[in-house]
């Protein structure tokens, strides 16, 4: 579809591109921005889309960083409620889990004619609610109040989504064929370790999504038009691991390297070898890359140093691929560091591991973004990292879609760019998709 064009659903059309006006206070704004720190309920505005938008450039304006997103949680809590939308007990320090209860099976009117009380399936959609720390240069009137923090990944887009989603639900409960739990993950963004998990492991800690059958999820994506909605048959995000290799020589004179055993020849050997690992040891037709980021050794330029190392990352989409690649870097950092008389210790974090869609749910996507008006292409190939694999882990099924958030009137930037600046025109057309897509899933689970 062309870019910058309206998206026509639902008896409400939704002009591309920002509008001076906003539903969502009657006490006026600025720049567009909800004045009052008390939400309004939607019940009487005019335009769903207006308020989400309303509300998203306030949650643009106040972006928080991972763990720190204090009155981002605080918003949306107050936002579910003034929408009449039960906030589970989690825990959670930031980020909350609501709950839509879906009241079809109990009055026995399934969309399928069966009677009585028929399986109550419990699922989940997500949304991550995080900034980054960058400094914003978009220019919009909405952007960062807060220095050197930017919703440069379009989580306020995700997390807006996720709320329109939870309203439409909201309003069609007594369609819906059981129980929808709304996440509104903190913590997408740190990069983890054990001690360190990242959001979604932590919600997943809290026991509140031990029922959950199937995670549905969205992110926006510069890569498609407002209007269109991304979906991918199989993977649509790559593993996140880190490797470092600390390479222990011996030191001495720079003018006699018989003497010892330089670490930064070995540290060479070792990155130049690296190289041949995704090209030569993995199926071509598979999607890898090793990447070296950090090299260090030595401090001046006569003395041959004792130590060194060296850091970088590995992502995969294949679970066994990032297996062998560890086993081979492992295998060849040891090696080669033996071969020169040195020794090489390799730590390997793992973080995230890549997003796979359930093939099951593909095709009722794509219906579902169809059923609401929505174009339909495939999800931008990326081996970035999407902590939505953790909630996919251990054969749990899913489906992880994105939301096409590029026009007319807001072009092109990557994500984690300054200058990403979504088009707010996006995140009705994303919310009705998925509680579409919702509604479709709890009907099949019945
Ligand atoms: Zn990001
Ligand atoms: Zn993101």
């Amino acid at each position: 579809m062309s870019a910058g064009s309206g998206v026509e659903a639902g008896g409400m059309r939704e002009a591309s591109g920002e509008k001076p006006t906003d539903a969502v206070s009657s006490t006026g704004t600025e720049a567009g921005i909800p004045a009052s720190e008390a939400p309004a309920d939607f019940a009487g505005q005019p335009n769903l889309s207006d308020y989400l938008v309303g509300n998203y450039r306030w949650f643009h304006a106040h972006p928080e960083l991972s763990y720190g997103e204090v009155r981002t949680t605080a918003r949306i809590r107050a936002l579910l409620e003034a929408n009449g939308i039960e906030t589970l007990d989690s825990g959670l320090r930031t980020g909350l889990v609501a709950i839509v209860r879906g009241e079809a099976s109990e009055s026995g009117d399934g969309r399928d004619g069966r009677r009585g009380r028929d399986r109550h399936p419990v699922i989940a959609i997500r949304g991550d609610i995080d900034a980054l720390p960058l400094a914003e240069d978009t220019g919009l009137p909405y952007a960062s109040r807060t220095a050197g923090v930017m919703h440069a990944c379009g989580h306020d887009v995700n997390l807006s989504v996720a709320l329109g989603a939870a309203i439409l639900l909201q309003r069609r409960r007594t369609s819906l064929n059981g129980d929808v739990k709304v996440v509104f993950q903190p913590a997408e963004e740190v990069r983890a370790d054990a001690q360190h998990p990242t959001g979604a492991v932590a919600v997943l800690r809290t026991g509140v999504l031990d029922d959950v059958e199937v995670f549905l999820g969205t992110h926006d994506t510069d890569a498609l038009d407002v209007g269109t909605i991304g979906i991918s048959p199989d993977g649509v995000s790559g593993s996140v691991d880190k490797f470092r290799i600390d390479v222990t020589g011996r030191g001495t004179h720079a003018a006699h390297p018989d003497k010892g055993v330089n670490p930064v020849v070995v540290l060479s050997s070792i990155v130049g070898a690296l190289q041949s690992i995704p090209s030569q040891s993995v199926d071509p037709t598979h999607p890898r890359v090793l990447t070296v980021t950090h090299i260090e050794a030595g401090e001046t330029w006569n003395v041959i140093p004792s130590d060194g190392f060296v850091e970088g990352t590995v992502r995969t989409a294949d679970v066994e691929d990032r297996s062998l690649i560890e086993a081979t870097l492992r295998r060849v950092s040891t090696c080669i560091a033996e071969a020169f008389g040195a020794s090489a210790d390799v730590a390997w974090t793992a973080s995230s591991p890549s997003v796979v869609n359930d093939p099951q749910w593909v095709p009722v996507a794509r219906e579902a973004a169809s059923a609401e008006g929505l174009a339909v292409a495939p999800s931008p190939a990326t081996l970035g990292g999407e902590d939505f694999s953790y909630y996919l882990q251990d054969g749990r099924p899913g489906l992880f879609a994105h939301v096409g958030v590029t026009s007319r009137d807001f072009p092109a930037h990557v994500v984690h760019s300054p200058r990403f600046a979504p088009d707010p025109a996006a995140i009705l057309p994303g919310a009705r998709f998925l509680a579409r897509m919702a509604e479709e899933v709890l009907m099949r689970l019945r």
